[in-house]
């Protein structure tokens, strides 16, 4: 199997990190993320669409460093909302990206909503050797009427995945990951890197 040795993940968290590692663990990579380098500039996500912000994070880090590089950007669509919060999930409440503040707000303008229907969509970017590669996972669910649980982060306590009785804050990271958005995407993407 023909494989670059490195990955760059454009993202600062070390939980993504993690969780992309161990998707990994088959492959030779040497797998990095943003803390790995000195004096990277911040990029801005003031793009659009979800797909505009992953693949501007993955061009900027990889025309920066030449090395293979994956961004991700996601978020929550809801029907009655017409998409909203979508690519503004994490500043849905205001810039400070508060997810009390943005489940509360969902909450509330979905309060005399019938239609619940939503859905949880990541876009992840990939560069390599100047070509880019979009993947993408999706999990449809709906949004409940108030908080269940207390796992996970964002707006998972008020997500109900399709065909399960536990919203995502009450499942186990393993369990979430196995049916999530973020999940899938990443299969999608190590799919990918098996054929190659
Ligand atoms: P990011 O692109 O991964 O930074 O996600 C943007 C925003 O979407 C986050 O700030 C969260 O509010 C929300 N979000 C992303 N993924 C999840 C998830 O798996 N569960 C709940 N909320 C999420």
């Amino acid at each position: 199997m023909h494989q670059e040795k490195k990955l760059v993940l454009a993202t600062g968290n070390e939980g993504k990190k993690k969780e992309i590692e161990y998707l990994l663990r088959g492959f030779d990579l040497e797998i990095y993320s943003l803390r790995d380098f000195d004096g990277l500039p911040e990029v801005d996500e003031d793009q659009p669409t979800l797909e505009g912000n992953a693949e501007k994070k993955a061009r900027v880090i990889h025309e920066l460093l030449g090395i293979p590089t994956l961004a991700d950007d996601t978020g929550l669509e809801v029907d009655a909302l017409d998409g909203r919060p979508g690519v503004y999930s994490a500043r849905y409440a205001g810039e400070d990206g508060n997810a009390d503040a943005n489940r509360a707000l969902l909450l509330k303008e979905m309060a005399d909503k019938k239609n619940r229907a939503a859905r949880f969509r990541t876009v992840l970017a990939y560069f390599i050797n100047g070509e880019k590669h979009l993947f993408q996972g999706v999990c449809e669910g709906e949004i409940i009427g108030r908080e269940r649980g207390i796992g996970g982060f964002g707006y998972d306590p008020v997500f109900l995945p399709e065909n399960s009785e536990m919203t995502f804050a009450e499942m186990s990271v393993e369990e979430k990951n196995k049916i999530s958005h973020r999940g899938k995407a990443l299969r999608e993407f190590v799919h990918h890197l098996s054929k190659k």
